[in-house]
């Protein structure tokens, strides 16, 4: 049996305010090959994960959202329409335990002033294996350094863009080098994220996590780690890090909406210790969020 999918479009005036929302149907092509989403990458994101119906982190989601708009200069999505859509579809989504919905906004059909907007969602896969097994990691030259977002705001570091061509190639070389994902490094020797991820390090009792300021996406699940870590007896704290961190950290973790958190297992072919409680403890708690 196929996965269900369900899909609405958010519909805009030509000032570029939401209007509403409207089911669509999945199976009918629904952009047009001129929208600047298809030619140019031209828009933003989000992945919001759903427990049972339930979105997770949603208002955190939303602001991001508008937070990648205005670093495009695309006009403010409006929360409370955004929020009503992905709601819709978390509630067609009710009887599975894990789903996802993501949000697109683009800056429209070429040469037309309306933006274009829809939330597709479905179900997860199954990522069992990744967060108890964890995962083999290797580091990868972003080839920016850690101010780009200050130096080169045009960029869009830290952005959640449609773009992201270089997030999967960075996937793909992974892959090549025999892992399951990478982690960024700035140029000038600073962790980054994953390409779709947040790393999170154990050092002691506290988590760590690099700062946004280096030009990294501010992670939605990093900050309800955080939250959640005195119930763990451990204390979040962000910081920059650099690879030695990584290999003297007691455990290490790359942290997202739908994977949750999967413990690193190798950096670079050179196995790192696993944290099995607190992984558990991590990923009960991520999937029984309510907001
Ligand atoms: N960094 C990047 C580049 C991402 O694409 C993502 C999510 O897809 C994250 C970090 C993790 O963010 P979140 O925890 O909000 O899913």
């Amino acid at each position: 049996m196929s996965a269900p999918e369900h899909l609405v479009l958010v519909e805009h005036d030509v000032e570029g305010h939401a209007t509403g929302w409207v089911a669509a149907d999945p199976d009918l092509p629904q952009v047009r090959v001129t929208d600047v989403a298809a030619t140019r990458g031209d828009g933003v994101f989000e992945t919001i994960s759903i427990g049972s119906g339930h979105p997770q982190a949603l208002a955190a989601h939303l602001e991001r959202f508008a937070r990648s708009a205005r670093m495009l200069d695309l006009p403010e999505p409006d929360p409370t329409v955004w929020a009503d859509a992905v709601r819709a579809l978390a509630d067609l989504l009710a009887d599975h335990e894990e789903a996802w919905v993501k949000t697109v906004l683009t800056r429209g059909v070429e040469g037309q002033p309306l933006p274009t907007g829809w939330a597709y969602g479905t179900v997860s896969g199954d990522f069992r294996r990744e967060r108890t097994d964890g995962i083999d990691v290797v580091l990868l030259d972003r080839g920016l350094r850690s101010d780009a977002a200050t130096t080169s705001p045009w960029l869009l570091a830290g952005a959640k863009t449609l773009s992201y061509a270089v997030n999967r190639a960075a996937a793909r070389e992974a892959a090549r080098r025999g892992a399951d994902d990478a982690l960024f490094v700035s140029s000038d020797g600073l962790l980054l994220e994953g390409p779709t991820s947040t790393l999170v390090v154990r050092r002691g009792t506290e988590l760590l996590t690099p700062p946004a300021a280096l030009g990294i996406l501010p992670g939605t699940t990093q900050v309800d780690l955080f939250a959640a870590a005195p119930d763990w007896g451990l204390q979040g704290r962000v910081t920059t890090l650099t690879p030695s961190d990584l290999t003297a950290a007691d455990a290490a973790w790359l942290v997202s909406s739908v994977r949750h958190a999967a413990p690193v297992r190798s950096v670079d072919g050179v196995e790192s210790a696993i944290d099995a409680e607190l992984s558990a403890a991590m990923n009960g708690f991520l999937r029984r969020r309510l907001r």
